[in-house]
């Protein structure tokens, strides 16, 4: 069988993660239940390598090759000759549970089902399954095409070929993998979720303005990015909802409580770039 690549998803993370694929010589399937977002995800990749052809890090022949191994369908049952899935839909629960249900019944018994998830539970993913044992994460970092890091975590029934297997493909894919257990957040959303918490309460109190703090946060603290513009760059929406998941999966813990600014922000569709508005506008 070729090596396939299926991806669910075309979204931010979706057209990073098939873009990584194609150019290290993956054939890639990627299937999204809007059409529209295919078509925003291809017109996304080839503005990508065009970048690419700028810095002088890809050539207009390689540009050609990787965007014609990349083929677009609203058709799950595409996905059926994929050796891996990486899913990267919404961050919701019983949407990926529904995903992976339909991913064991469709694929052979050999694929690897993987998720892109911020903060959810590979373990319960996997249990959505009869392959528990071939189900794991692989968290890409946005822009999934310029972030070396991965994170790969292990359910508590991955094993250790599996591991193995995915590890590899990341490091094809010119990643850097690290490998984490699976708890909520893993490694970098685990730590990054008080870098936004405590940001939201200042701008609640009205301590500062989201511009001052990012400007503070850059200018004096060397970050490369604040955390409003991070923000606006990962999706209000997406950001919220790992707030969320974090928040329930350690039982309410206070320091990880979501702000209501995100509520509202998401009420009002300022979901950041993707929308052109969050706390910048685009
Ligand atoms: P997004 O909102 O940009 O895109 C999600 C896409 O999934 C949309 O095109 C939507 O149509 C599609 N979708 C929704 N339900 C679907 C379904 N049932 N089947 C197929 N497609 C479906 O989201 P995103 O930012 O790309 O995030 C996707 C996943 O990646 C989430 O789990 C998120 O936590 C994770 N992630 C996001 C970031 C980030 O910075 N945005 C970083 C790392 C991981």
């Amino acid at each position: 069988m070729a090596n396939v690549i299926g991806i669910i998803g075309a979204g931010t993370m979706g057209s990073g993660i098939a873009q990584v694929a194609a150019v290290a010589g993956y054939g890639v399937i990627l299937y999204d239940i809007e059409a529209p977002a295919l078509d925003r995800s291809m017109k996304q990749i080839e503005n990508n390598l065009a970048k690419a052809i700028e810095k002088n890090k890809l050539t207009a022949a390689e540009k050609e090759t990787a965007l014609a191994k990349i083929k677009t369908s609203v058709d799950f049952s595409q996905l059926k000759n994929s050796t891996t899935v990486i899913e990267a839909a919404a961050e919701r629960l019983d949407i990926k549970q529904g995903i992976f249900q339909r991913l064991d019944d469709l694929l052979p018994h050999e694929s690897i089902i993987a998720t892109n998830t911020s903060s959810l539970s590979v373990t319960v993913l996997g249990a959505a399954t009869r392959r528990p044992d071939r189900v794991i994460g692989i968290h890409f970092f946005n822009p999934a095409h310029i972030m070396k890091l991965v994170e790969i975590i292990k359910g508590i029934e991955t094993s250790q070929t599996t591991i193995s297997r995915i590890t590899s493909l990341a490091k094809e894919f010119g990643k850097t993998p690290v490998l984490a257990s699976d708890t909520p957040g893993f490694i970098v959303n685990r730590i990054a979720r008080p870098f936004y918490g405590e940001a939201l309460r200042l701008l609640g109190e009205g301590v500062a303005s989201a511009d001052e703090i990012d400007r503070i946060v850059k200018k004096s603290g060397g970050f490369k990015m604040g955390p409003f513009e991070l923000m606006d760059l990962i999706g209000i929406d997406i950001n919220f909802s790992v707030s969320k998941s974090v928040y329930e999966q350690f039982f309410h813990e206070p320091r990880y409580r979501p702000h209501p600014i995100q509520q509202q922000m998401v009420d009002a569709n300022l979901l950041g770039r993707k929308t052109g508005k969050g706390f910048y506008e685009y």
